[in-house]
């Protein structure tokens, strides 16, 4: 069921959405080549925490850590780990959400150390406007298909592909909720967008095969080609005038 938030809902969202994304802008000010991803994940630990919130992704399901940092081949939920060091020239996602007041935010960035390949920077640029037109097919009116429609076509058009297996969601008091939100699909289809619904979006798109596997360590999806894959998401809310970002730190980001 997708549950339809209120503005006061959508307040207390803001609230968990605006400390989710402050610590994704500190972690990215952090980073640093020779850095464990242990290292950088309790600092992420300590400024959500210093805010009064919880880390919604420490202890989920098992998870360790309180963010996932994935670096380069790395898709998703890589584990903070002190065997785990950055290296200049790395892009390094960073996932992590923050809890407070009975609301989870969730959003993600993937940073480069340092220089990084042209073929990784265009990566990066082009995953990022694969979320901004997603969120800007998110209208009301609109459907779910829509989005994914315009994340995937302006990721084929590019070179790149998309992940099948993961997808974005329904955020709100549970950090997963309906509906999920495909990165790919065709227009009109899935559910209808409608304001009051909360959602992330978060195109995880690959410099090579769109395939993944999960590493034996059960959480680490990697590319089963060893190329690249970057991530970028921010919650929104679906309101009359259109799509709004919940995850909007202090500053420029
Ligand atoms: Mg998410």
């Amino acid at each position: 069921m997708i549950i339809i938030k209120s503005p006061e809902d959508i307040k207390k969202l803001k609230t968990a959405c605006k400390i989710s994304a402050d610590v994704l802008k500190y972690a990215g000010e952090q980073i640093n080549a020779g850095m464990s991803t242990y290292e950088l994940d309790k600092l992420i630990y300590d400024f959500i925490t210093a805010a009064g919130a919880r880390p919604s992704f420490l202890g989920m399901y098992g998870f360790k850590g309180s963010a996932c940092i994935s670096i380069n081949d790395e898709v998703i939920h890589g584990i903070p780990s002190k065997k785990t060091i950055i290296r200049s020239g790395d892009i390094v996602s960073i996932d992590v959400g923050a809890y407070i007041n009975g609301y989870h935010g969730d959003n993600a960035y993937t940073y480069k150390v340092g220089a990084v390949s042209p073929s990784a920077e265009k990566l990066l640029r082009v995953t990022n406007e694969c979320l901004h037109l997603g969120i800007a097919a998110a209208q009301p009116g609109n459907r779910v298909g829509d989005i994914g429609y315009a994340v995937q076509k302006h990721a084929e058009e590019n070179g790149f592909s998309v992940v099948r297996e993961y997808v974005g969601h329904g955020v709100g008091r549970d950090l997963h909720e309906e509906p999920e939100v495909p990165n790919y699909g065709k227009p009109g289809h899935l559910a209808r967008l409608v304001p009051g619904m909360t959602i992330a979006i978060e195109p995880m798109i690959n410099e090579g095969t769109a395939n993944v596997k999960v590493m034996p360590d059960g959480w680490t999806v990697k590319t089963t080609d060893g190329k690249l894959s970057a991530h970028f998401e921010h919650t929104i809310a679906i309101t009359e005038k259109g799509p709004v970002i919940l995850t909007c730190a202090d500053g420029d980001f």
